[in-house]
Protein backbone atom coordinates (compact mmCIF):
# COMPACT_ATOMS: atom_id res chain seq x y z
CA UNK A 1 0.00 0.00 0.00
CA UNK A 2 1.63 3.13 -1.04
CA UNK A 3 2.45 5.74 2.15
CA UNK A 4 0.34 8.60 0.22
CA UNK A 5 -0.02 11.22 2.74
CA UNK A 6 2.30 13.95 3.00
CA UNK A 7 6.31 13.57 4.71
CA UNK A 8 7.51 15.55 6.94
CA UNK A 9 9.65 17.98 5.75
CA UNK A 10 8.35 17.45 2.26
CA UNK A 11 5.09 18.93 2.18
CA UNK A 12 3.98 22.79 2.48
CA UNK A 13 3.21 23.58 6.46
CA UNK A 14 -0.52 22.16 6.52
CA UNK A 15 -3.48 24.05 7.64
CA UNK A 16 -5.88 22.76 10.22
CA UNK A 17 -9.48 22.89 9.82
CA UNK A 18 -11.21 26.40 9.93
CA UNK A 19 -14.28 25.02 11.32
CA UNK A 20 -14.39 21.98 13.62
CA UNK A 21 -15.78 19.25 11.36
CA UNK A 22 -17.42 17.08 14.39
CA UNK A 23 -19.58 13.96 12.44
CA UNK A 24 -19.85 11.50 15.03
CA UNK A 25 -20.66 11.55 18.53
CA UNK A 26 -22.42 8.14 18.73
CA UNK A 27 -21.87 4.67 20.43
CA UNK A 28 -20.07 2.37 17.87
CA UNK A 29 -21.18 -1.42 18.28
CA UNK A 30 -21.32 -3.52 15.38
CA UNK A 31 -20.44 -1.08 12.65
CA UNK A 32 -23.31 1.22 13.63
CA UNK A 33 -24.31 4.07 15.78
CA UNK A 34 -26.51 3.91 18.59
CA UNK A 35 -28.03 6.40 21.23
CA UNK A 36 -27.37 5.71 25.33
CA UNK A 37 -29.71 3.62 26.95
CA UNK A 38 -30.49 5.74 29.66
CA UNK A 39 -30.57 8.95 27.06
CA UNK A 40 -27.41 10.23 29.04
CA UNK A 41 -24.86 12.48 27.07
CA UNK A 42 -22.04 14.31 28.13
CA UNK A 43 -20.19 17.36 27.39
CA UNK A 44 -16.66 17.41 25.48
CA UNK A 45 -15.02 20.69 25.33
CA UNK A 46 -11.97 22.96 23.92
CA UNK A 47 -9.76 22.92 26.80
CA UNK A 48 -7.91 26.47 25.08
CA UNK A 49 -11.11 28.36 25.02
CA UNK A 50 -13.41 26.51 27.32
CA UNK A 51 -16.01 26.69 24.67
CA UNK A 52 -18.22 23.33 24.21
CA UNK A 53 -17.77 21.40 21.32
CA UNK A 54 -20.70 18.86 21.30
CA UNK A 55 -22.65 16.53 23.42
CA UNK A 56 -21.35 12.96 23.46
CA UNK A 57 -23.56 9.76 24.05
CA UNK A 58 -22.75 8.11 27.04
CA UNK A 59 -21.88 4.54 27.12
CA UNK A 60 -23.72 2.92 29.91
CA UNK A 61 -22.60 0.19 32.37
CA UNK A 62 -25.44 -2.07 31.99
CA UNK A 63 -26.23 -2.57 28.57
CA UNK A 64 -23.74 -0.67 26.30
CA UNK A 65 -20.45 -1.94 27.78
CA UNK A 66 -22.04 -4.68 29.98
CA UNK A 67 -24.30 -6.89 27.49
CA UNK A 68 -24.82 -5.35 23.91
CA UNK A 69 -21.34 -4.36 23.36
CA UNK A 70 -19.54 -7.50 24.42
CA UNK A 71 -22.01 -9.92 22.88
CA UNK A 72 -21.17 -8.42 19.17
CA UNK A 73 -16.90 -8.56 19.99
CA UNK A 74 -17.62 -11.79 21.07
CA UNK A 75 -20.29 -12.93 18.60
CA UNK A 76 -17.62 -11.82 16.06
CA UNK A 77 -14.96 -13.57 17.85
CA UNK A 78 -16.69 -16.60 17.98
CA UNK A 79 -15.20 -19.97 15.98
CA UNK A 80 -16.72 -20.03 12.51
CA UNK A 81 -17.42 -16.12 12.48
CA UNK A 82 -16.25 -13.96 9.22
CA UNK A 83 -13.31 -12.71 11.27
CA UNK A 84 -11.88 -16.32 12.42
CA UNK A 85 -12.37 -17.45 8.89
CA UNK A 86 -10.59 -15.02 7.12
CA UNK A 87 -6.81 -15.52 5.86
CA UNK A 88 -4.41 -13.96 7.79
CA UNK A 89 -3.17 -11.76 5.60
CA UNK A 90 -6.54 -10.25 4.64
CA UNK A 91 -6.76 -8.93 8.21
CA UNK A 92 -3.55 -7.08 6.97
CA UNK A 93 -4.83 -5.81 3.97
CA UNK A 94 -8.24 -4.57 6.05
CA UNK A 95 -5.59 -2.59 8.81
CA UNK A 96 -3.46 -1.29 5.80
CA UNK A 97 -6.85 0.23 4.18
CA UNK A 98 -7.83 1.73 7.47
CA UNK A 99 -4.12 3.36 7.43
CA UNK A 100 -5.02 4.88 4.54
CA UNK A 101 -8.22 6.02 5.07
CA UNK A 102 -6.53 7.82 8.02
CA UNK A 103 -4.42 9.02 5.44
CA UNK A 104 -7.18 10.74 3.52
CA UNK A 105 -8.83 12.25 6.82
CA UNK A 106 -5.27 13.43 8.11
CA UNK A 107 -6.99 16.77 8.57
CA UNK A 108 -10.22 15.38 10.60
CA UNK A 109 -8.25 13.09 12.85
CA UNK A 110 -5.99 16.30 13.28
CA UNK A 111 -8.53 18.23 14.58
CA UNK A 112 -9.76 16.71 17.77
CA UNK A 113 -6.38 16.02 19.41
CA UNK A 114 -5.38 19.64 17.69
CA UNK A 115 -7.29 21.37 19.97
CA UNK A 116 -5.59 19.63 22.84
CA UNK A 117 -1.86 19.35 21.86
CA UNK A 118 -0.61 21.70 19.30
CA UNK A 119 -1.72 20.99 15.74
CA UNK A 120 1.63 20.60 13.70
CA UNK A 121 2.43 17.80 16.65
CA UNK A 122 -1.33 15.77 16.54
CA UNK A 123 -0.61 16.71 12.81
CA UNK A 124 2.55 14.35 12.66
CA UNK A 125 3.45 12.62 15.71
CA UNK A 126 0.25 11.42 17.11
CA UNK A 127 -1.11 10.84 13.35
CA UNK A 128 1.68 9.72 11.65
CA UNK A 129 2.78 7.26 14.69
CA UNK A 130 -0.58 6.23 14.62
CA UNK A 131 -0.43 5.28 10.61
CA UNK A 132 3.11 3.58 10.70
CA UNK A 133 1.50 1.38 13.97
CA UNK A 134 -1.26 0.40 11.72
CA UNK A 135 0.97 -0.48 9.08
CA UNK A 136 3.33 -1.96 11.09
CA UNK A 137 1.21 -4.46 12.45
CA UNK A 138 -0.65 -4.85 8.82
CA UNK A 139 2.89 -6.52 8.11
CA UNK A 140 3.17 -9.26 10.92
CA UNK A 141 -0.55 -10.46 10.38
CA UNK A 142 0.20 -13.45 8.45
CA UNK A 143 3.59 -13.93 9.90
CA UNK A 144 2.80 -15.15 13.99
CA UNK A 145 2.72 -18.43 13.50
CA UNK A 146 3.61 -21.49 15.83
CA UNK A 147 6.53 -24.33 15.56
CA UNK A 148 7.05 -28.00 15.23
CA UNK A 149 8.46 -29.16 18.23
CA UNK A 150 11.45 -31.83 18.64
CA UNK A 151 10.09 -34.91 21.18
CA UNK A 152 11.31 -38.08 20.83
CA UNK A 153 9.68 -39.80 17.57
CA UNK A 154 6.50 -41.51 18.49
CA UNK A 155 5.12 -38.26 18.72
CA UNK A 156 4.28 -34.42 17.06
CA UNK A 157 4.30 -31.45 18.69
CA UNK A 158 3.19 -28.05 17.27
CA UNK A 159 2.62 -24.86 18.61
CA UNK A 160 -0.37 -22.87 17.40
CA UNK A 161 -1.00 -18.99 18.48
CA UNK A 162 -4.68 -18.43 18.48
CA UNK A 163 -6.10 -14.86 19.37
CA UNK A 164 -7.16 -13.97 22.70
CA UNK A 165 -10.31 -13.53 22.57
CA UNK A 166 -12.83 -10.06 23.18
CA UNK A 167 -9.79 -7.41 24.38
CA UNK A 168 -11.04 -4.06 26.47
CA UNK A 169 -8.69 -1.20 25.99
CA UNK A 170 -9.03 1.68 28.06
CA UNK A 171 -7.46 4.83 26.98
CA UNK A 172 -6.00 8.39 27.91
CA UNK A 173 -6.65 11.65 26.58
CA UNK A 174 -2.78 12.54 26.43
CA UNK A 175 -2.39 11.08 23.03
CA UNK A 176 -6.49 10.25 22.12
CA UNK A 177 -5.25 8.34 18.62
CA UNK A 178 -2.03 6.76 19.08
CA UNK A 179 -2.91 5.35 22.40
CA UNK A 180 -6.00 3.61 20.21
CA UNK A 181 -3.54 2.51 17.45
CA UNK A 182 -0.98 1.05 19.73
CA UNK A 183 -3.91 -0.89 21.11
CA UNK A 184 -6.10 -1.93 18.02
CA UNK A 185 -2.48 -2.57 15.56
CA UNK A 186 -1.97 -6.00 17.59
CA UNK A 187 -5.12 -7.25 18.79
CA UNK A 188 -6.44 -7.17 15.39
CA UNK A 189 -3.49 -8.34 13.73
CA UNK A 190 -3.40 -11.29 15.76
CA UNK A 191 -7.36 -11.77 14.92
CA UNK A 192 -8.82 -10.78 18.88
CA UNK A 193 -11.80 -8.66 18.43
CA UNK A 194 -11.76 -4.90 20.80
CA UNK A 195 -14.17 -2.85 22.99
CA UNK A 196 -12.34 0.31 23.12
CA UNK A 197 -13.50 3.13 25.91
CA UNK A 198 -11.52 6.39 25.25
CA UNK A 199 -10.81 8.72 28.06
CA UNK A 200 -14.00 10.87 28.93
CA UNK A 201 -12.20 14.41 26.93
CA UNK A 202 -11.08 12.93 24.26
CA UNK A 203 -13.91 10.62 22.92
CA UNK A 204 -14.05 12.00 19.29
CA UNK A 205 -10.97 10.98 17.23
CA UNK A 206 -11.99 7.23 18.51
CA UNK A 207 -15.31 8.07 17.27
CA UNK A 208 -13.88 9.04 13.54
CA UNK A 209 -11.63 6.24 13.93
CA UNK A 210 -15.01 3.93 14.42
CA UNK A 211 -16.35 5.32 10.90
CA UNK A 212 -13.15 4.47 9.25
CA UNK A 213 -13.07 0.84 10.43
CA UNK A 214 -16.52 0.32 8.90
CA UNK A 215 -15.76 2.14 6.01
CA UNK A 216 -12.56 -0.55 5.61
CA UNK A 217 -14.18 -3.32 5.79
CA UNK A 218 -13.66 -4.65 9.20
CA UNK A 219 -16.90 -7.59 9.97
CA UNK A 220 -19.18 -6.22 12.34
CA UNK A 221 -18.38 -6.50 16.38
CA UNK A 222 -14.88 -6.50 14.99
CA UNK A 223 -14.22 -3.00 16.81
CA UNK A 224 -16.59 -1.28 19.24
CA UNK A 225 -15.94 1.99 20.73
CA UNK A 226 -17.65 3.21 24.36
CA UNK A 227 -17.27 6.42 25.19
CA UNK A 228 -18.05 7.17 28.66
CA UNK A 229 -16.64 7.51 31.81
CA UNK A 230 -13.98 5.66 33.90
CA UNK A 231 -15.89 4.16 36.91
CA UNK A 232 -18.94 3.20 35.06
CA UNK A 233 -17.91 2.31 31.36
CA UNK A 234 -13.99 1.58 32.04
CA UNK A 235 -15.06 -0.24 35.46
CA UNK A 236 -17.37 -2.44 33.69
CA UNK A 237 -15.11 -3.97 30.94
CA UNK A 238 -12.08 -4.67 33.71
CA UNK A 239 -15.27 -6.67 35.71
CA UNK A 240 -16.73 -7.86 32.66
CA UNK A 241 -16.66 -11.63 32.49
CA UNK A 242 -16.95 -12.34 28.85
CA UNK A 243 -13.41 -10.29 28.35
CA UNK A 244 -10.59 -11.89 28.02
CA UNK A 245 -7.64 -9.20 28.11
CA UNK A 246 -7.79 -5.73 29.18
CA UNK A 247 -5.32 -3.29 27.86
CA UNK A 248 -4.83 0.27 29.81
CA UNK A 249 -2.86 3.02 29.69
CA UNK A 250 -3.39 5.72 32.16
CA UNK A 251 -2.61 6.17 35.99
CA UNK A 252 -0.92 4.08 38.37
CA UNK A 253 -4.04 4.34 40.57
CA UNK A 254 -6.39 3.43 38.12
CA UNK A 255 -4.27 0.65 37.03
CA UNK A 256 -4.04 -1.18 40.36
CA UNK A 257 -8.32 -1.05 40.44
CA UNK A 258 -8.06 -2.77 36.90
CA UNK A 259 -5.68 -5.17 37.92
CA UNK A 260 -8.01 -5.93 41.21
CA UNK A 261 -10.77 -5.99 38.92
CA UNK A 262 -9.50 -8.29 36.26
CA UNK A 263 -8.24 -10.73 39.41
CA UNK A 264 -11.51 -10.82 41.26
CA UNK A 265 -13.61 -11.34 37.91
CA UNK A 266 -12.56 -13.88 35.50
CA UNK A 267 -8.41 -13.57 35.85
CA UNK A 268 -8.56 -11.55 32.54
CA UNK A 269 -4.76 -10.96 30.82
CA UNK A 270 -3.85 -7.39 31.45
CA UNK A 271 -1.61 -4.94 30.29
CA UNK A 272 -0.60 -2.00 32.00
CA UNK A 273 1.01 1.30 31.01
CA UNK A 274 1.28 4.04 33.50
CA UNK A 275 3.05 6.47 34.90
CA UNK A 276 6.82 7.74 34.87
CA UNK A 277 9.29 9.79 37.04
CA UNK A 278 11.68 9.23 33.98
CA UNK A 279 15.27 10.55 34.53
CA UNK A 280 17.74 11.52 31.98
CA UNK A 281 21.51 11.90 33.16
CA UNK A 282 23.61 14.87 31.23
CA UNK A 283 27.23 14.33 31.68
CA UNK A 284 29.76 16.78 31.16
CA UNK A 285 31.39 14.98 27.87
CA UNK A 286 27.82 15.13 26.32
CA UNK A 287 27.75 17.61 23.19
CA UNK A 288 25.71 20.25 25.19
CA UNK A 289 23.49 22.30 23.13
CA UNK A 290 22.12 18.82 22.38
CA UNK A 291 21.18 17.90 25.54
CA UNK A 292 19.28 21.11 26.36
CA UNK A 293 17.42 21.34 23.33
CA UNK A 294 16.19 17.28 23.76
CA UNK A 295 15.58 17.19 27.22
CA UNK A 296 13.52 20.53 26.82
CA UNK A 297 11.32 18.43 24.27
CA UNK A 298 11.25 15.72 26.95
CA UNK A 299 10.15 17.95 29.31
CA UNK A 300 7.37 20.32 27.93
CA UNK A 301 6.55 18.03 24.37
CA UNK A 302 2.55 18.13 24.97
CA UNK A 303 2.90 20.33 27.84
CA UNK A 304 4.29 18.11 29.78
CA UNK A 305 0.95 15.72 29.59
CA UNK A 306 3.26 12.48 28.58
CA UNK A 307 4.45 9.55 30.48
CA UNK A 308 7.95 9.79 29.20
CA UNK A 309 8.32 13.13 30.58
CA UNK A 310 11.75 13.73 31.24
CA UNK A 311 10.83 15.43 34.84
CA UNK A 312 14.10 14.71 36.20
CA UNK A 313 17.33 16.39 34.79
CA UNK A 314 20.62 14.85 36.56
CA UNK A 315 23.25 17.25 35.30
CA UNK A 316 26.90 17.04 36.37
CA UNK A 317 27.72 19.60 38.58
CA UNK A 318 30.82 20.86 36.44
CA UNK A 319 28.48 22.00 33.38
CA UNK A 320 24.94 22.57 36.10
CA UNK A 321 25.01 26.19 35.73
CA UNK A 322 25.84 26.58 32.22
CA UNK A 323 22.60 24.04 31.50
CA UNK A 324 20.33 25.49 33.57
CA UNK A 325 20.71 29.16 31.83
CA UNK A 326 20.63 27.59 28.56
CA UNK A 327 17.15 25.68 29.37
CA UNK A 328 15.57 29.01 30.60
CA UNK A 329 16.80 30.72 27.27
CA UNK A 330 15.52 27.63 25.36
CA UNK A 331 12.21 27.41 27.28
CA UNK A 332 11.75 31.14 26.86
CA UNK A 333 11.26 30.60 22.97
CA UNK A 334 8.56 28.41 23.47
CA UNK A 335 5.52 29.96 21.68
CA UNK A 336 2.19 29.36 23.62
CA UNK A 337 -1.41 30.03 22.14
CA UNK A 338 -3.90 28.33 20.41
CA UNK A 339 -3.10 24.68 19.36
CA UNK A 340 -4.82 25.52 16.13
CA UNK A 341 -2.37 28.06 15.01
CA UNK A 342 0.77 26.04 13.31
CA UNK A 343 2.88 28.34 14.87
CA UNK A 344 2.14 26.88 18.31
CA UNK A 345 4.34 24.94 20.15
CA UNK A 346 2.72 25.00 23.68
CA UNK A 347 -1.03 24.55 24.44
CA UNK A 348 -3.58 24.64 27.40
CA UNK A 349 -3.50 21.81 29.83
CA UNK A 350 -6.52 19.34 29.64
CA UNK A 351 -8.51 20.02 31.99
CA UNK A 352 -8.92 22.58 35.32
CA UNK A 353 -8.43 19.41 37.66
CA UNK A 354 -5.30 18.59 35.76
CA UNK A 355 -3.90 22.68 35.96
CA UNK A 356 -4.84 22.95 39.79
CA UNK A 357 -2.80 19.56 40.33
CA UNK A 358 -0.12 21.33 38.74
CA UNK A 359 -0.47 24.62 40.04
CA UNK A 360 -0.06 23.06 43.31
CA UNK A 361 2.75 20.49 42.88
CA UNK A 362 4.32 24.02 41.50
CA UNK A 363 3.40 25.27 44.60
CA UNK A 364 4.91 22.43 46.59
CA UNK A 365 8.26 22.94 44.82
CA UNK A 366 8.36 26.77 45.59
CA UNK A 367 6.94 25.82 49.35
CA UNK A 368 9.75 23.45 49.74
CA UNK A 369 12.54 25.63 48.95
CA UNK A 370 13.49 24.47 45.17
CA UNK A 371 14.78 27.73 42.93
CA UNK A 372 12.30 28.59 40.06
CA UNK A 373 13.74 29.62 37.19
CA UNK A 374 11.27 30.12 34.86
CA UNK A 375 7.23 30.28 34.73
CA UNK A 376 5.26 28.91 37.75
CA UNK A 377 2.50 31.07 36.44
CA UNK A 378 -1.29 30.41 34.96
CA UNK A 379 -1.19 32.83 31.35
CA UNK A 380 -4.55 33.96 30.09
CA UNK A 381 -6.58 34.84 32.38
CA UNK A 382 -8.89 33.25 35.65
CA UNK A 383 -10.43 30.52 33.22
CA UNK A 384 -7.45 29.86 30.94
CA UNK A 385 -5.66 26.25 31.35
CA UNK A 386 -2.18 27.36 30.20
CA UNK A 387 0.84 27.18 32.10
CA UNK A 388 4.02 28.28 31.62
CA UNK A 389 6.80 25.98 30.57
CA UNK A 390 8.16 25.93 34.20
CA UNK A 391 11.70 25.02 35.38
CA UNK A 392 12.97 24.43 39.03
CA UNK A 393 16.75 24.14 39.70
CA UNK A 394 18.54 23.32 43.24
CA UNK A 395 16.13 20.81 44.27
CA UNK A 396 16.28 18.19 46.74
CA UNK A 397 15.47 14.19 46.01
CA UNK A 398 12.63 14.35 49.10
CA UNK A 399 10.39 17.41 47.49
CA UNK A 400 7.17 16.45 46.03
CA UNK A 401 8.09 17.73 42.29
CA UNK A 402 11.22 15.40 42.70
CA UNK A 403 9.46 12.44 43.82
CA UNK A 404 5.49 13.00 41.98
CA UNK A 405 4.20 12.38 38.64
CA UNK A 406 3.61 15.52 37.36
CA UNK A 407 2.03 15.44 34.31
CA UNK A 408 2.59 19.13 33.55
CA UNK A 409 5.08 21.63 31.94
CA UNK A 410 7.52 21.40 34.66
CA UNK A 411 11.08 20.67 34.32
CA UNK A 412 13.33 20.24 37.54
CA UNK A 413 17.08 19.88 36.88
CA UNK A 414 18.68 17.93 39.77
CA UNK A 415 22.74 18.55 39.77
CA UNK A 416 25.12 15.42 40.42
CA UNK A 417 28.58 14.17 41.57
CA UNK A 418 29.68 10.61 40.23
CA UNK A 419 27.97 7.96 38.34
CA UNK A 420 27.43 5.98 41.09
CA UNK A 421 25.76 8.57 43.08
CA UNK A 422 23.10 9.37 39.77
CA UNK A 423 22.36 5.95 39.29
CA UNK A 424 21.23 5.01 43.06
CA UNK A 425 19.07 8.58 42.97
CA UNK A 426 17.81 7.60 39.13
CA UNK A 427 16.48 4.15 40.25
CA UNK A 428 14.90 5.24 43.46
CA UNK A 429 12.03 5.55 42.31
CA UNK A 430 8.84 3.43 42.47
CA UNK A 431 8.40 4.12 38.57
CA UNK A 432 10.64 2.74 36.17
CA UNK A 433 9.41 3.69 32.43
CA UNK A 434 11.95 5.93 30.57
CA UNK A 435 15.39 7.04 31.14
CA UNK A 436 17.96 9.10 29.12
CA UNK A 437 21.95 9.60 29.07
CA UNK A 438 23.96 12.11 27.18
CA UNK A 439 27.18 11.59 26.70
CA UNK A 440 29.90 11.55 24.16
CA UNK A 441 30.99 8.21 25.51
CA UNK A 442 30.17 4.94 24.46
CA UNK A 443 31.71 2.86 27.90
CA UNK A 444 29.54 5.33 29.46
CA UNK A 445 26.38 5.16 27.29
CA UNK A 446 26.32 1.27 27.72
CA UNK A 447 27.15 0.93 31.37
CA UNK A 448 24.02 3.61 32.20
CA UNK A 449 22.05 1.82 30.03
CA UNK A 450 22.64 -1.84 31.94
CA UNK A 451 22.49 0.26 35.33
CA UNK A 452 19.30 2.12 34.95
CA UNK A 453 15.76 0.14 35.89
CA UNK A 454 13.67 1.29 32.76
CA UNK A 455 11.74 -0.12 30.40
CA UNK A 456 13.75 2.30 27.80
CA UNK A 457 16.82 3.56 27.78
CA UNK A 458 17.60 6.50 25.04
CA UNK A 459 21.19 7.45 24.41
CA UNK A 460 21.42 11.19 23.20
CA UNK A 461 17.90 11.43 21.96
CA UNK A 462 14.49 11.40 23.64
CA UNK A 463 10.82 10.33 22.92
CA UNK A 464 12.47 8.11 20.02
CA UNK A 465 9.33 5.72 19.85
CA UNK A 466 9.21 3.47 16.83
CA UNK A 467 6.44 0.90 15.96
CA UNK A 468 9.26 -1.67 15.97
CA UNK A 469 10.58 -1.08 19.46
CA UNK A 470 8.89 -2.62 22.37
CA UNK A 471 7.70 0.02 25.25
CA UNK A 472 6.63 -0.46 28.49
CA UNK A 473 7.73 0.09 31.89
CA UNK A 474 9.80 -1.62 34.81
CA UNK A 475 8.31 -1.52 38.35
CA UNK A 476 4.92 0.70 39.10
CA UNK A 477 5.40 1.90 35.37
CA UNK A 478 3.37 -0.89 34.06
CA UNK A 479 3.56 -5.07 32.90
CA UNK A 480 3.84 -6.36 29.42
CA UNK A 481 4.55 -4.45 26.34
CA UNK A 482 3.40 -2.52 23.67
CA UNK A 483 5.21 -1.85 20.21
CA UNK A 484 7.48 -4.17 18.02
CA UNK A 485 7.31 -7.84 17.70
CA UNK A 486 6.94 -8.15 21.79
CA UNK A 487 3.37 -6.68 21.34
CA UNK A 488 2.03 -9.89 19.80
CA UNK A 489 3.11 -11.72 22.35
CA UNK A 490 0.28 -10.16 24.47
CA UNK A 491 -2.52 -10.63 22.23
CA UNK A 492 -2.00 -14.01 21.43
CA UNK A 493 -2.39 -17.53 23.50
CA UNK A 494 0.14 -20.67 22.83
CA UNK A 495 -1.74 -24.15 22.05
CA UNK A 496 0.09 -27.03 22.13
CA UNK A 497 -1.13 -29.68 20.12
CA UNK A 498 0.63 -32.95 21.03
CA UNK A 499 -0.51 -35.99 18.54
CA UNK A 500 0.79 -39.94 19.85
CA UNK A 501 1.91 -41.78 16.31
CA UNK A 502 0.86 -44.85 16.23
CA UNK A 503 3.29 -46.10 13.85
CA UNK A 504 6.95 -44.85 13.24
CA UNK A 505 9.37 -46.11 10.87
P1 LIG B 1 -7.02 8.03 34.53
O1 LIG B 1 -6.08 6.92 34.79
O2 LIG B 1 -8.09 8.30 35.53
O3 LIG B 1 -7.76 7.83 33.11
C1 LIG B 1 -7.28 7.07 32.06
C2 LIG B 1 -8.41 6.20 31.50
O4 LIG B 1 -8.88 5.33 32.51
C3 LIG B 1 -9.64 6.99 31.05
O5 LIG B 1 -10.20 6.40 29.91
C4 LIG B 1 -10.59 6.85 32.23
O6 LIG B 1 -11.95 6.99 31.89
C5 LIG B 1 -10.30 5.43 32.66
N1 LIG B 1 -10.66 5.14 34.05
C6 LIG B 1 -10.70 5.99 35.11
N2 LIG B 1 -11.12 5.35 36.22
C7 LIG B 1 -11.35 4.07 35.87
C8 LIG B 1 -11.80 2.92 36.57
N3 LIG B 1 -12.10 2.96 37.87
N4 LIG B 1 -11.91 1.76 35.89
C9 LIG B 1 -11.62 1.68 34.58
N5 LIG B 1 -11.20 2.75 33.86
C10 LIG B 1 -11.06 3.92 34.49
O7 LIG B 1 -6.14 9.31 34.30
P2 LIG B 1 -6.61 10.85 34.43
O8 LIG B 1 -7.52 11.05 35.60
O9 LIG B 1 -7.10 11.24 33.11
O10 LIG B 1 -5.23 11.55 34.76
C11 LIG B 1 -4.72 11.47 36.09
C12 LIG B 1 -3.23 11.21 36.09
O11 LIG B 1 -2.96 9.99 35.42
C13 LIG B 1 -2.39 12.22 35.32
O12 LIG B 1 -2.10 13.35 36.09
C14 LIG B 1 -1.16 11.44 34.99
O13 LIG B 1 -0.31 11.43 36.10
C15 LIG B 1 -1.71 10.04 34.76
N6 LIG B 1 -1.92 9.74 33.30
C16 LIG B 1 -1.00 8.95 32.70
C17 LIG B 1 -1.12 8.69 31.35
C18 LIG B 1 -0.11 7.84 30.63
O14 LIG B 1 0.08 8.01 29.43
N7 LIG B 1 0.52 6.88 31.31
C19 LIG B 1 -2.17 9.23 30.61
C20 LIG B 1 -3.12 10.01 31.26
C21 LIG B 1 -2.98 10.26 32.62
Amino acid sequence: TAQNGPVEGTASVPQPLKVQDIRHTKIFINNEWHTSSTGRTFPTFNPATGVKLCDVEEGDKVRQTGLFMTLSAKAAQQRGSAWRRMDASSRGRLLHRLADLMERDRLLLAVDPGLREPFLQSFYVDLDGSIKTLRYYAGWSDKVHGKSLPIDESFMCLTKHEPVGVCGAIIPWNFPLLMFSWKIGPALSCGNTVVVKPAEETPLTALHMGSLIAEAGFPPGVVNIIPGFGPTAGAAIANHMDIDKVTFTGSTQVGQLIKEAAAKSNLKRVTLELGGKNPCIVFSDCDLQLAVEETHKGAFYNQGQCCTAASRVFVEESIYEEFVLRSVERAKKVVIGDPLDPLTSHGPQISRRQFLKIMDLIDSGKEEGARLEYGGVAVGGAESLFIQPTIFSNLRDHMRIAKEEIFGPVQCIFSFKSQQEVVERANRSPFGLVSAVFTGSVDRALSMSAALDTGTVWVNCYNALHAQTPFGGFKMSGHGRELGEYALAEYSEVKAVTIKLRETL
